[in-house]
């Protein structure tokens, strides 16, 4: 699968994500055409709170409405934007809109964005980081940056650098997909991050007796406490999820249980009616996104 860790590693295309386009260099084109004609939007899910179900903030996710091909997921134009060197471009046009948005919410909710190892591997990040905040004079704690496990199989002293020129900005650092990587432990004992996110790998099937999911996000959740941070389980879809969830210590929930990823104007609109979220009372479709 194409999946958007492991720069360097051989990544395999699924045919039908290709079946559109003549070529790889087309969907390439395509890529460019769209930062060109405002063809990306953010779509924005809520992220809750385990203690009183208010919502905290939101992940910022893209989205890509082609004209002619139709909306085509990140998880499959991401890694082809890292590979053909656009992604600097698309991660400075999210990061901006994100901060941008979240400067219009009430209170102190947050904003979540996913950083490309690529861009973390840039020196410039930091300096992007500081200009997107202040041009949205957005205070820097109510901007998160999610990043992946892979950023640490390069350069680790690089990685520390990093880590600690964000952190000096005074933003949110989480630590994304936990657990789905190939990444040792070690490098939580220095990453000052503020949160993990437990991936939904292991939310789904932990409500089921029996199955080891639920023991494995326990320890992450002591793991993380112990460490001082907060976690953050993705991808919950029934209300057994949050009950099990809420008596495994999460600290926060994301999932279409809460809300599917919505438009701008939509999270305004959830979070003006009153920040606590009412989870939804019906199953919802696990395949479609
Ligand atoms: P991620 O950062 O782990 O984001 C969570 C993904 O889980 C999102 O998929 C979200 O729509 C999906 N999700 C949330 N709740 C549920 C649920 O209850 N059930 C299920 N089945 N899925 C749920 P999405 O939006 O398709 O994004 C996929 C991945 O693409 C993201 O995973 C992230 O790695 C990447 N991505 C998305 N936007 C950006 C971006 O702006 N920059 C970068 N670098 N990567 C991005
Ligand atoms: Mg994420
Ligand atoms: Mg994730
Ligand atoms: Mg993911």
């Amino acid at each position: 699968a194409a999946k958007g860790d492991g720069r360097g590693v051989q990544r395999f295309y699924r045919p039908e994500m290709l079946a559109g386009a003549q070529s790889r260099k087309q969907l390439e084109d395509h890529l460019r055409e769209a930062l060109i004609e405002d063809q990306f939007h953010l779509a924005y899910q809520p992220v809750v709170s385990t203690k009183d179900a208010h919502i905290v903030g939101f992940e910022a996710l893209l989205r890509w409405e082609h004209p002619t091909r139709g909306a085509i997921s990140p998880a499959d134009f991401i890694p082809i934007a890292e590979d053909c060197g656009l992604i600097e471009r698309i991660g400075e046009w999210v990061l901006r809109h994100a901060c941008a948005e979240a400067a219009r919410w009430p209170g102190n909710v947050r904003v979540a964005v996913n950083v490309s190892p690529i861009q973390f591997a840039n020196p410039s990040l930091p300096a992007l980081v500081a200009s997107a905040i202040a041009n949205a004079e957005l205070p820097p704690e109510r901007l998160e940056l999610e990043i992946t496990e892979s950023v640490f199989v390069e350069d680790s002293d690089a990685a520390e650098r990093m880590f600690r020129n964000l952190k000096a900005l005074g933003v949110r650092l989480a630590l994304d997909d936990f657990g789905t990587g190939y990444s040792s432990l070690g490098y939580l004992k220095t990453a000052p991050f503020d949160k993990i996110k437990i991936d939904q790998s292991f939310v789904r099937g932990a409500a089921v007796p029996g199955n080891r999911n639920a023991a494995i996000i326990r320890a992450i959740v002591m793991l993380a406490e112990t460490l001082g941070m907060e976690t953050t389980a993705e991808g919950l879809e029934v209300q057994d999820e949050i009950d099990l969830i809420r008596d495994l210590g999460c600290s926060h929930i994301q999932g279409y249980v809460y809300g599917k990823p919505m438009r701008a104007a939509e999270a305004r609109r959830r979070l003006e009616a009153g920040a606590v979220a009412q989870p939804l009372g019906f199953r919802v479709s696990r395949s479609p996104r």
